[in-house]
């Protein structure tokens, strides 16, 4: 831990989620209510970056309703009635497995900043992104002081940082980093374009803060893809809707804990969480 008192942690995230808000609005985000509970949730399937024991559920009414562990369908939901930018300050809860404790970067309960843009590419998202990096920057001394942010961001494929570093990349490519970079073209959960998806990597080996892509829209080509992670029968309020016409997209969810883990130097993601969330370890109160 890096000696910041509960009040200083709990000060440096009201700056970062009041500039969050303040950055997407400035940018013609419009910022729209969380879900917690529905009928479908993001199901993680196929990133290997998450590794969930369950999905969490609640029985009521007579259905079974899941705890929300992204809002990414709920987003191309809306993208596809025609908002154009939005985003949500989203709680999340992820049944991590407990071993995860270990990586200093997982909880079971933490907030994503999640954002979409109708008909976006990832240039759009590296720009509104990496802007935010900057602008967020300047407003903490700490960051200012850690080797200025700047733009544009380096980009590695996944596949060469993989051929160089080996399947631990990212905790090696991001310890030697003086500055957040982008590594693209990942394994992703069905509704991702393989090829243009993106993970913003912070530096100083604090890791991922940020995933995203663009999305798949063309409805057999996420059919396929459902089919072939084998989620589709468990999902066929997103097959009803695909059927519909998803409508383009891309967009991201920035990780808040991780943020504030970063720019307050703490040693694991429970440190900067008031009351933490974290696999493996008992919930106190
Ligand atoms: P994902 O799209 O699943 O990568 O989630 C988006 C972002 O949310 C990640 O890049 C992280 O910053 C954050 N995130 C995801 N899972 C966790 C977790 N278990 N604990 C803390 N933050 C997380
Ligand atoms: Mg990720």
């Amino acid at each position: 831990m890096n000696g910041l008192t509960r009040v200083e942690i709990a000060r440096i995230t009201d700056k970062v989620l009041d500039h969050a808000q303040r950055y997407f609005r400035s940018e013609g985000f419009l910022e729209i209510k969380p879900v917690m509970l529905a009928c479908i949730t993001d199901p993680l399937d196929g990133d290997p970056g998450s590794a969930v024991l369950k999905t969490g559920t609640i029985e009521y009414g007579g259905q079974n309703l899941s705890l929300m562990q992204s809002m990414i369908l709920h987003k191309q939901k809306l993208i596809a009635e025609g908002f154009e930018k939005i985003f949500i300050m989203s709680p999340n809860i992820r049944l991590e497995q407990p071993h995860r404790e270990k990586t200093g970067r997982h909880a079971f309960e933490f907030m994503q900043v999640d954002f979409e843009i109708a008909h976006g590419k990832k240039e759009d998202v590296f720009r509104i992104v990496e802007g935010f990096m900057v602008s967020l920057s300047e407003e903490f001394q700490s960051l200012k002081e850690r080797g200025k942010i700047e733009m544009p961001f380096e980009r590695h494929l996944v596949k060469d940082l993989e051929a160089e570093y080996g399947p631990d990349w990212e905790t090696i490519m991001s310890r030697k980093s003086r500055h957040p970079f982008w590594a693209l073209g990942l394994e992703r959960e069905f509704y991702d374009d393989e090829k243009n998806n993106y993970d913003l990597i912070l530096p100083e080996g604090y890791g991922e803060v940020l995933s995203g892509g663009q999305r798949i829209h063309e409805t057999e080509a996420v059919l396929e893809r459902m089919k072939s992670h084998g989620i589709l029968e468990k999902n066929m309020e997103y097959v009803e809707f695909a059927r519909q016409g998803i409508v383009p997209s891309a967009g991201g969810g920035i990780g808040v804990d991780r943020l504030v883990r970063y720019i307050a130097e703490a040693e694991h993601v429970g440190d900067v969480q008031l009351f933490p969330r974290i696999p493996g370890r008992p919930v106190t109160f």
